[in-house]
């Protein structure tokens, strides 16, 4: 799950992690009292769930109160176009104004998963406020990574080795150290995938705080954290993947057109594999669970039909906990509900095949059988092609 700056930045602030002050606002004359109220020179910022803002006109400096309330004004409302945001943009509803800071230096700091070595890194440069995929793809020496003791946590030499080669001194260096781990306590504890700061910056005044922030979580440990939950925007999702998760489906959208429903993690994945082993490529990754029931088929179906660039549906089911007759059952429905057009290939093994696959049959509708998994993936990918 990701949140906006300006929810990072309240969970930064409260383990200690320096930010600019400031405050969101969804209006201009809001935007205007905020600004009133910091004094001096602000920065309104458009609050999405993507980067890149800054290229995109997302981020503005104002002068005063009155440039503040003009920014926000331009901001507000628009479509926000960045490399990261979907091609018509994101609407910005809400933007964050800020104290304006007198920028020294930008850094890079950040901390994920590694997964190759199975514990968590601490990354950080000299190269801030640019793309850092750039920075690692055409000077990889210019990023520090410290990987950390799954038992033991980032130690006070790691972090002063990040702070060194942040290329910090004096004062700013036990900014830097304090902050490096405030930061990692934040990451561990709300469980984040990913806190990235960037940039992290050192003012002319001499102080080093995050000048910006994102913090991704991860699903799987947000049944622990209910106040982050609350922090989702809804708005800032794509709307089938929103559908999805009310049903407790596991729906990721992809770019092909093959729809496919599947239970089960591991079938989903083999799939995905074997439609792309036909010449094709899924719409989806789905799986509507082993326990399904036929209400949750039908929704799964709904999800699936409605997005337009499936051309052929593709179910591919294991009848273990889920009986078969129960998913025939719950495909019946959904095919009369919702008056599905499009075609659709099955391919069930498992408790109740039999059974299930005679009442398809005489159901009447035009469902194509396959004899197995390769038979199934030929077939669906035949009809999105439009070959069959
Ligand atoms: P992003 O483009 O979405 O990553 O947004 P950031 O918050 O990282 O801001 C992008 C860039 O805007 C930063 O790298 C800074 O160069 C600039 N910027 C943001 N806030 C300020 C500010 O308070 N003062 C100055 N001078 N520049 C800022
Ligand atoms: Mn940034």
């Amino acid at each position: 799950m990701k949140v906006h700056e300006y929810q990072a930045k309240a969970l930064l602030r409260e383990f200690g992690v320096a930010v600019p002050k400031g405050d969101v606002a969804d209006t201009p004359a809001q935007a205007k009292e905020i600004a009133q109220r910091l004094g001096g020179r602000t920065v309104v910022k458009a609050q999405v769930h993507a980067g890149g803002r800054g290229k995109g006109g997302g981020i503005k400096l104002a002068d005063d109160p009155a440039g503040a309330e003009a920014a926000a004004k331009q901001i507000l409302g628009m479509m926000l176009k960045t490399p990261q945001t979907p091609p018509e943009g994101i609407k910005v509803r809400t933007v964050l104004v800020e104290e304006a800071s007198a920028i020294d230096r930008e850094l890079y700091l950040s901390m994920t998963l590694d997964r190759g070595r199975s514990t968590h890194v601490v990354m950080a440069s000299q190269a801030g406020g640019m793309d850092i995929e750039d920075v690692a793809a055409k000077t990889p020496e210019k990023i520090v990574r410290e990987w950390t003791h799954p038992a033991i946590g980032l130690t006070d030499f790691q972090a002063r080795r990040l702070a060194f080669g942040l290329g910090l001194a004096g004062d700013q260096f036990r900014q830097g150290v304090a902050l490096i781990k405030a930061l990692f306590a934040l990451y561990l504890a709300k469980d984040c995938s990913l806190a990235e700061i960037n940039p992290l910056v050192v003012t002319k005044d001499g102080r080093v705080f995050a000048l910006d922030a994102k913090l991704d979580f991860d699903d799987n440990a947000l049944f622990r954290h209910k106040e982050l939950v609350e922090l989702r925007d809804v708005h800032e999702e794509a709307p089938l993947d929103v559908e999805a998760s009310k049903y407790g489906l596991n729906y990721i959208k992809l770019d092909g057109n093959v729809g496919c429903m599947v239970n089960g993690a591991g079938l989903a994945m083999a799939t995905m594999d074997i439609v792309k082993i036909a010449g094709g490529e899924p719409a989806n990754f789905l799986d509507v669970g082993g326990g399904a029931s036929p209400e949750q088929i039908e929704n799964a179906f709904r999800i699936i039909s409605s997005d337009p660039s499936v051309k052929a549906i593709f179910i591919n089911v294991f009848g273990g906990i889920l009986r078969v007759d129960r998913l025939a059952e719950g495909i019946i429905a959904a095919v009369r509900k919702l008056g599905l057009t499009l075609p659709v290939v099955l391919r069930a093994e498992g408790t109740n095949v039999e059974l299930g696959k005679k009442m398809l049959a005489e159901s009447g509708l035009a469902l194509t059988m396959a004899d197995d998994m390769g038979d199934g993936a030929r077939k669906a990918v035949a009809f999105a092609k439009g070959q069959k």
